[in-house]
This record gives C-alpha cells, structure tokens and sequence, in this order.
C-alpha cells in the first residue's frame, strides 16, 4: 500500500472498535507520515444493536467517498467488509485473499455467501499463496497468485544488528524464535514438546494472542512470551535468535497459508524450522536453511540440524540469498497495478480499450485486440506456442496473444483435407510416438486416439522392398540367409561390423554397427540428399535415431505410446487453443506487432538467429519442397512411408497418410519430399559447430530479460513433437514456480481498502 499511495490516496479502512455508549458513529484516522497512507478505525457506540452496524459503517464510508476525486478502487481483504460497502461504485474492485478465512476458528457462518458474492463481484482476485491459488482458481476467471515476497533490506539488518532488545537480553542461549499472530494455526503441543525436550533453550514467542486465551497457552521456565511488537522491531529479536521457527499445526486452517515470515526469517540469515505447510515445503523445501519436520521428534531434531547450521557460514546462506533474490515487492506492486489498469480498462474506462479503427497493413490484424492489454505475446502456434498458451490461459488465467505469420495453426503438424477429401499433412508425414506418459495424457485431453503403429520400407537395389530399421528379415531378404535367432543376427551383423575406436559422428555410428555396406545401401545416399552433407560431417546423434535390431520388429518407433490424433493434428490444436484467455492472430509476423501489441512477456517459437537479427550469424537448417499427389487409386504403397537411400533419387521418401490416419477414401494422396539449403527452417542441422554457434545465441536469449525461447527452432533441436510438448510443459513449470514465488500481497488480512 505505500507503494500503491505514490501514484494514489490510499485509505486503509479498518474493523470497527467500540466507544463511548449512545454516541455517534465516527471515524478516527492516523496519516502514516512517510507514505501518506490514511488509515480509518470506525468507532461505533458500545451496546448498539449489531443489526445497525452495517448502515452505521456505510453512514461513514459515504462521507468518506463522496470526499474523493476521481475514480475509486475498492481493494477487499475481507468478504465480512461487503455489506456497508457493495453499493460503491469503483473502476475496479480487487479480492485480495490471504487465507480460506472460512476455515478460520469463530468464521461468521455469512462469510462463505459474502465470498461468493465478492468473487462474483470482483474485476480481479490475488491470492496470498500458491496452494490458496489452487484451491480457489476455478472460482474466478482472472484469479491470480502472490505469495509472499520480503522488504529485504528491512529483515538483513537481523545480520547485523548487536544491540538487543530489553526483554529478550537477559534470556539464555540458544534461543529458537517464532513471530507472528498466535491463534489457533499454532500448535501448541509441538512448542510444549519442544520446550520439554530441549530445557537449555530459550523458546521465544514474539506475538499478540488471539482468539485462544492467554491463560491457555503452555507454560514451561524456558518458553517466553513477549506479546506483540512493531514491524520495525522485529529485525531487532530476530538478530537474537539462532533459529527461526514455523510450529503450525496442520489442519484446515493452516492448509492454505504462505507465511511471509518465510522470506523474513530468511532474509534475517536465520535457518528456519517449520512444520509441513504446502506452501514453504513447496517454495523453500530445497534450501538447505529450511528443515521441515512433522513430528514432535523429527521437529526437535530439525532444530538440532538448524542449530549446527546457524554457526557456520556457509553455502546455505548464498542460496538463500539467490532464492531470495528473485523476490520483490516492486515488481509485486507493479503486476497488481497492471491487472488494476487492465481491469478499468475492459470495463470500458480507458480509452485504449475504446480504439476500433481498421488496419491499413495486414489485413488479418485488428488493432483492438493487438492494443488490448496481454500478459504474454507467444510467437508461433506450432507445438511450443499452442502448449504455453493454452497451459498460460487455463492455469494461470493469463491473456495470451499467440500470433503465426502461416494463417494456421498446429506449426509443421499441421494437417488438412485436400480436394480429394484426404487427410493429408502438409509439411511431411507426422507420426506421433512419446515414451512420456505426461505428454501422452497432457495430449490426452485434447483428443481422442487412433492405434498406429509406423513401418517404414526402404526401396534399394532398384526397387526390393525391405525394413528400415536394419532388421532380420532385413538381412534375409537382401542376402538370401536364414538367420532364425537374435543370436544369429547378432553374430552375423558382428562379422560385418567394422569396430571404430570413438564414434564421433553419424557414419561411425552405423558402420560400427552394421559394416560399410550396409552403411552405404541404407544410410549414405539417404544422409547425403537429406542434409546436404556427409554422415561423417553430421554430429552422431543424427543416424542414432534409426536403430539397427537382430528380431523382425519391424516398427519404425518402440515407444510404449504410438497413436495418431483421431480428429487429426488440427483438430487436436483447435481444442488446445479454445480457451477464453486466449486472442488467436493468423497470418501475423512477429514484426507487425513487435512494437504495437501491448504485453509483459514475449515467448518466441521461431527460429532464435532470426530473433537477433542474426547477429552472429545465420544458423544452418535443412529445409524441404513437399510434393503431394493425389492419385485416383485406393492404395499406392504397402506401408505409412518408403524410403528412397539411393542418391540418384531426388526425393529422400513418400509416405501415403489413409495409412497412418485411417480414412477410408477412393482416392489416395502422398507426398515426396525433396531436401534443399533454402526455404523453410524445418531441420536444425546437428554439427559442432552449428552447436557452438547456438550456444552463443543462447547466451544472448538468457540475457534478454522477460523473453522465453522454446521449441525446435528456438532452441535449436531436432527434437520430435513429443519433446517439444515436454519442453513446453516443463518451462510452464518453471513460470508457475517463478510466479508463485515473486510475487505476493500485503498481509493485512481483516481490512478493507478503497484506493483512489
Ligand atoms: P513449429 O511447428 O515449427 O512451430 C513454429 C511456428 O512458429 C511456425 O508455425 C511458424 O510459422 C511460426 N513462426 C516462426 N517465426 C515466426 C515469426 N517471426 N512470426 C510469427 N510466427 C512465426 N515429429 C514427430 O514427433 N514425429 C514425426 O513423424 C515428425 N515428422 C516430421 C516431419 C517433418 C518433415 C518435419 C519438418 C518435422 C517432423 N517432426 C516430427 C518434428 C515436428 O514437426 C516438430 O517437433 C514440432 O512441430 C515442433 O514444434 P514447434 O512448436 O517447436 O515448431
Ligand atoms: N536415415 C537414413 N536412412 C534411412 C532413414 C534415416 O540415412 O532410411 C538417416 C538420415 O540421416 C535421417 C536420420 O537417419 O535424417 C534420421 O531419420 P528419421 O527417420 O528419424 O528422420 P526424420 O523423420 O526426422 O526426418
């Protein structure tokens, strides 16, 4: 709020107290000097019949807001604020919930209606912790997460600071510490048991006692309460601690909090013991400074732990600091001042929302929606993008813009009837294989599935079909042998065989395997046209894709999960991208809107030379020329692809989809794909040095701040679509991890603020 009170008049608005009997209503105010935040403590007559509360508060507010200029943000801490209130009109009303206050000990039973009500109501909601995210995140349609973040420069004077306060001096060491509130989330059992097993410790409780009564509070000679005390002290009590504690008790109410005094003790170089609250296990769990016990036993030793930690200085202390380096109130204030501008705006306050004039330029683009305020710009609806936005918009209630410079979706996966009716791809054959079951079933809820197992053929010695991958029937067929075991192909295979001392490169690779022979019938001419270049020249990894097997399975792919989106790609992509959240722009070069469109993120799919101007240069890809043919037959070959190795053939292969899809049609299409150096980026092409080239790429786009790269050509990887949908749900992760650490609201639960 005092960073909110340098653009706005911020009136903090407080629960009512009780005065003087049959006196009328009044405010009392206090001004904070250095923000100039007001804040206002209704007094209400002592004995008044609570029944007239509400039009007594509302009595106060009205005098207050009609004494504002301008427009007004209601800001809710609390739903119990609603009833003297709802009636004010405001730009944008913010829900900013710090806990399931209806799990809270003495709930008013009205408080899960007035929740209801303020959710309905309210433009945008905060929540004050990831786990409060989860719970409440279908309840309204842009609710976000803000877990706590840490005045810093406040708590590090913990560090430093000698001089101690008066009543906690004399108390002996070790002393283990809690601050904070005392009420029911605090189990009381675990500090008795803790003061009990540990006699030689001080147990210090710094915190007004709520709702519990004093008298019921555990009394041991080493446990001390020393009651409530200011935000400015308590850097001071904490520098006299060894160890920071965190005994909550699990239960409802603690299943959703996000103690702020996390970072604090944190900041304050303190170790912190806590009990298993979701939220710090999930944020802080992996420092090294954060033990989590939960029990009695386990919590004593943690704090044994801790101890022995706290006297040295160490690594633990650096990354805490890197952990808490990613948080800040600013950045905090300044997303919660955007969603607030962006919330007046869509009700029509402000006049960016208001511009509907055409575009001379592109045609497809309509201003109003690029100049609509969005969370993220994702470059390229191919896998990478379509995964991020839909993940972005259905989990974090982001608004996304996802633009493609193709008009279509689905990037190269793409696919689409031809005149004959064919469901044809229209960038080559896909064939969909993961091992992932995360991927599998992510994929899973956009489609349905159609059972397809790929074979490929390859057509050598002037027209003999036989299996690619290498296999038995493979080497039967081509030698007239009976080879009927493993065994025996192995064996035979091995008398081929030309060992290589280090496989460096995609030549060594087969002929380590296979011998030159074979090498040259499957595997030279094949590389060769495909890349432009020699196997030798290609990095391994390259022909490592293509397996050599001594069975007769003859799949192309061995992964546990081969099926084709029943629908088709397309359709699959349709269903991913029908989310509100998201403004779909086709047709639409990232150029166009680079400097127009109005976003915090950029998350860029294309190619990452083309992001920089190419700055070091052009990064090498392989591109192709499809030719699709629809022939008036039903069938033009006996399997999903053959392939063509023979360098005196153009194409590298032709694949025909009724395999792969399973459409029943009288006609046929396939495609034949020519390799060439220009067009279309669609392979990276895997060399040494085209890696160290990237590499320098990479270190510009991990310097570029709010600019994610992902997919195959941004990250410059042969990688299939599987990887990619991989790819795209990890780094969505690490932004919901990112987010739910960087951000958080003022925890001031109990007050409501109307900030004009
Ligand atoms: P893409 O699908 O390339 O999407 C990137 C999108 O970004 C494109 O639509 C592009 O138009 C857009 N874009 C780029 N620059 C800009 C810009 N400046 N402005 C606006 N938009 C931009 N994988 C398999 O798993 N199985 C297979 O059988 C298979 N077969 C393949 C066959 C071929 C011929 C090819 C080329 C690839 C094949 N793949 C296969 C790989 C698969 O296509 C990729 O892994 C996957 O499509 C990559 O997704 P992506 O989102 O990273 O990139
Ligand atoms: N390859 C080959 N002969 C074949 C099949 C593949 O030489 O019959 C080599 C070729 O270099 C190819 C690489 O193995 O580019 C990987 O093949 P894959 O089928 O995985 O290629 P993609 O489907 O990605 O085009």
């Amino acid at each position: 709020m005092i960073r909110f009170a340098k653009e706005r008049r911020v009136i903090v608005w407080e629960e009512p107290v009780f005065g003087e009997p049959a006196r009328t209503p009044r405010l009392d105010s206090t001004v904070c000097a250095e923000s100039g935040v007001v804040v206002l403590t209704p007094v209400l007559p002592d004995g008044s019949a609570p029944e007239d509360h509400a039009s007594m508060l509302r009595g106060l507010l009205d005098t207050v807001v009609a004494a504002i200029e301008g427009d007004v943000v209601r800001w809710y801490y609390t739903p119990m604020m609603l009833p003297f209130s709802r009636h004010i009109e405001a730009i944008c009303t913010v829900y900013d919930c710090m806990d399931e206050l209806a799990n809270f000990k003495f709930a008013p039973p009205e408080l899960t209606l007035l929740e209801r009500e303020l959710m309905n109501l309210a433009d945008v909601v905060f929540t004050g912790g990831y786990s409060l995210w989860e719970a409440k995140r279908d309840r309204h349609p842009n609710i976000q997460p803000f877990p706590s973040s840490v005045d810093r420069a406040h708590f590090a004077k913990a560090r430093v600071l000698r001089s101690e306060p008066q009543d906690q001096a004399a108390l002996p060491w070790p002393r283990l510490g809690f601050y904070g509130v005392v009420d029911e989330r605090m189990d009381l059992g675990l500090l008795t048991a803790l003061a009990d097993a540990r006699p030689q410790w001080s147990i210090v409780v710094v915190g007004p006692v709520v709702k519990i009564d004093p008298a019921d509070l555990p009394r041991r000679p080493n446990l001390h309460y020393l009651g409530g005390k200011e935000y400015e002290e308590l850097p001071r009590y904490l520098a006299g601690w060894d160890v920071a504690l965190m005994p909550f008790a699990i239960n409802e109410s603690t299943r959703f909090i996000s103690p702020t005094k996390t970072p604090e003790y944190l900041a304050g170089g303190r170790p912190v013991v806590s009990t298993p609250i979701v939220d710090v296990a999930r944020h802080y769990g992996d420092l090294e400074a954060v033990k989590i016990a939960a029990t009695p036993d386990e919590f004593v030793a943690a704090c044994d732990q801790a101890l022995a930690l706290s006297r040295l200085r160490g690594d633990w202390l650096k990354a805490v600091d890197a952990t808490l380096s990613a948080l800040s109130w600013d950045e905090t204030f300044a997303r919660m001042d955007l969603e607030i501008s962006r919330a007046a705006a869509r009700r029509g306050r402000s006049p960016a929302a208001q511009i509907t004039s055409s575009p001379t330029s592109s045609p497809v683009i309509r201003p109003a929606a690029r100049k609509k305020p969005f969370d993220y710009l994702i470059v390229g609806a191919g896998y990478a993008g379509s995964v991020l936005a839909e993940r972005l918009t259905s989990q974090l209630g982001k608004r996304v813009l996802l633009i493609d410079k193709r008009p279509h979706i689905g990037g190269n996966a793409y696919d689409e009837k031809d005149a004959a009716g064919v469901l044809i791809h229209r960038y080559g054959p896909h064939i969909f294989h993961t091992n992932a079951d995360e991927v599998a079933g992510y994929l899973s809820q956009f489609t349905r599935w159609r059972p397809y197992e790929h074979r490929v053929l390859a057509s050598v010695r002037g027209g003999l079909h036989v299996p690619i991958p290498i296999n038995r029937t493979t080497l039967n067929t081509l030698y007239g042998l009976d080879l009927t075991s493993d065994d025996e192909a192995k064996a035979y295979l091995e008398s081929r065989a030309e060992p290589v001392e280090k496989i460096r490169n995609s030549a060594d690779v087969v002929i380590s395997a296979v011998g030159r022979e074979l090498y040259e019938t499957f595997f030279r001419g094949y590389t060769r046209k495909q890349w432009g270049m020699d196997p030798s020249e290609l990095d391994k990894s390259v022909t490592s894709r293509v397996p050599t097997r001594t069975n007769t399975d003859d799949r192309y792919f061995t992964d546990k999960f081969q099926n084709m989106p029943a629908d088709g790609y397309t359709r699959m992509f349709e269903n991913m991208l029908d989310q509100a959240g998201i403004t779909l722009e086709l047709g639409v070069d990232f150029e166009d809107v680079r400097e127009e469109a109005d976003y915090d993120r950029l998350i860029f799919t294309g190619p990452i030379d083309e992001y920089f101007d190419y700055r070091y240069g052009k990064l090498p890809y392989r591109s192709l020329a499809f030719r699709h043919d629809t022939l008036d037959q039903e069938w033009f070959q006996p399997v999903g692809t053959v392939n063509y190795p023979d360098e005196s053939t153009p194409y590298t292969r032709i694949s025909e989809y009724k395999h792969m899809t399973g459409q029943t049609c009288r006609k046929t299409t396939v495609t034949y794909e020519f390799p060439q150096a220009d067009g279309d980026p669609y392979y990276p092409v895997p060399r040494p040095e085209n890696q160290a080239l990237y590499k320098r790429y990479e270190a510009l786009a991990l310097e570029t701040p709010g600019v994610q790269f992902v997919g195959r050509l941004a990250t410059y990887r042969y990688y299939n679509m599987d990887q990619v949908v991989g790819q795209a749900l990890a780094t969505f992760r690490r932004i919901a991890e990112r987010e739910g650490r960087a951000v958080m609201a003022a925890q001031t639960a109990g007050r409501a603020v109307a900030a004009s």
